[in-house]
């Protein structure tokens, strides 16, 4: 119920101290109740956010050494795992090795560095000095499939909800090369300044992927720059077989992939990989006296290449996570995962009365329920209602639809398999 925490506290912090008993008991009644609980296996909500137990013990042991790690020599040992951790994912997902790479603490922050790299890069690096009144009227590019944060980064980095042009899109939800193309000549033509490209490989509402090589190849003969969010279906290109999704990727800029969605890694960890730091350090990065530190020039201060100044510890649960598990029982997961989805959007396309609307991209699809869009609604709050599995809505062409997105860490086959055995039931029955 809303409110219901909320109404259960004070309405002032208290004035004498508590015990810890009286505290943890209070949590205890208190909060996980009140929890959606993200690590069970059978949720296929959103996207996972997934905390393997390897990373949740690299996370607590960064917490209890509590460091703020904003610098190299405010914790050498956070700023020289996070060079290696970047670099070993890096590898393991098939890039070159000319990226470098960042944690940020989650893609939407990563969009935004890359975004406001991308306006100073279109203003001569002009804009943070004097501002954006009266300069040239910038645009971005991308497709309707693109995450909201992409909308949130045109918005905060002062080019304006208005200037992000939605591309459009061919039968497969990719971007219309030809259409990029045009838009940028007509954009130039009104005397408007195109900033850059930003581009999906795994949309979240259905998992839509941009053919990247084509659309970067009409970016670059432009002179733009491109990014590529691949938060979430990033993960999956440890597997060689999925890479052909992203191809072309090789050639961008910069690359958003979060290891706290489908890796394992707990949330927060979003790395971008940047073909050339450079750009984004002269956007981003700031050296006030007070933070003149031993070995500049030596050595790298990630804050520069980050929004926050302060930052946690975050490349100590990717190097527990790909060690604990290993890439190749990384990869296991993920293809259980992609078989499994299939597995069950095949089976819930046999139930009467269901229909795929979204085939798998990897392991989302969506359906819903050809009696329209009033029977899907109610299906999704009775399975929600149910409660073995979790699903969650979204729309596409204009139809309601129901998402399944399976890749909870350690879900089994079964797991996934009780979203078809609960739509079955319920649609069998009428109360
Ligand atoms: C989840 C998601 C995001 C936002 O990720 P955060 O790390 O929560 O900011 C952005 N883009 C895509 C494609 C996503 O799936």
């Amino acid at each position: 119920m809303p409110g219901g925490v909320a109404g259960a506290l004070p309405a002032a912090a208290p004035e004498a101290a508590e015990p810890m008993a009286a505290i943890w008991a209070d949590f205890v009644r208190l909060v996980p109740p009140a929890m959606t609980h993200w690590q069970h296996p059978r949720f296929m909500a959103y996207f996972p956010a997934n905390a393997a137990p390897a990373s949740m013990l690299a996370e607590q042991l960064a917490n209890a050494m509590a460091a703020q790690c904003m610098l190299w020599q405010t914790s050498p040992a956070a700023t020289e795992m996070e060079t290696v951790m970047v670099g070993w994912l890096r590898d393991a997902l098939g890039l070159p090795p000319h990226f470098a790479g960042t944690i940020h603490d989650s893609a939407t922050t990563a969009t935004l560095a890359a975004v406001v790299t991308m306006r100073e890069r279109a203003l001569g690096h002009a804009g943070n000095r004097e501002g954006l009144a009266g300069g040239p009227r910038l645009r971005l590019y991308a497709t309707a499939e693109t995450h909201s944060s992409v909308e949130k980064a045109a918005r905060v980095a002062g080019i304006g909800q208005a200037n992000l042009v939605r591309v459009a899109t061919d039968a497969t939800l990719a971007m219309d090369p030809v259409a990029l193309a045009a838009a940028i000549a007509g954009d130039r033509a009104a005397g408007d300044r195109p900033a850059g490209v930003i581009l999906c490989a795994g949309g979240t509402s259905v998992g839509a992927f941009d053919r990247v090589g084509a659309a970067a190849a009409v970016a670059r003969a432009e002179g733009l720059p491109v990014h590529v969010d691949a938060a979430w279906a990033g993960a999956a290109m440890i597997c060689p077989e999925f890479r052909p999704l992203w191809e072309g990727v090789a050639g961008v800029d910069s690359i958003v992939v979060d290891p706290h969605k489908w890796l394992g890694a707990q949330f927060d960890c979003a790395v971008q990989f940047l073909a050339d730091p450079a750009p984004q350090i002269r956007a981003l990065g700031l050296r006030p006296a007070y933070l003149a530190t031993v070995g500049a020039g030596a050595v790298t201060d990630y804050n520069e290449w980050t929004i926050p100044l302060g930052r946690r510890f975050r490349a100590l649960k990717l190097w527990f996570v790909l060690r604990a598990y290993g890439l190749e029982g990384l990869r296991q997961r993920i293809r259980n995962h992609v078989a499994w989805t299939g597995e069950l959007a095949r089976t819930l396309a046999r139930l009467p009365g269901v229909e795929i609307v979204t085939a798998p991209a990897l392991a989302l699809f969506t359906f819903a329920l050809a009696a329209g869009d009033g029977a899907t609604e109610a299906l999704l709050a009775r399975i929600n209602d149910d409660g073995r599995v979790y699903l969650t809505p979204t729309r596409h062409r204009g139809r309601a639809a129901i998402r399944v997105a399976v890749g909870q860490f350690d879900c089994t086959r079964d797991d996934v398999m009780m979203a078809a055995t609960v739509v079955a039931e319920l649609l069998g029955r009428t109360d």
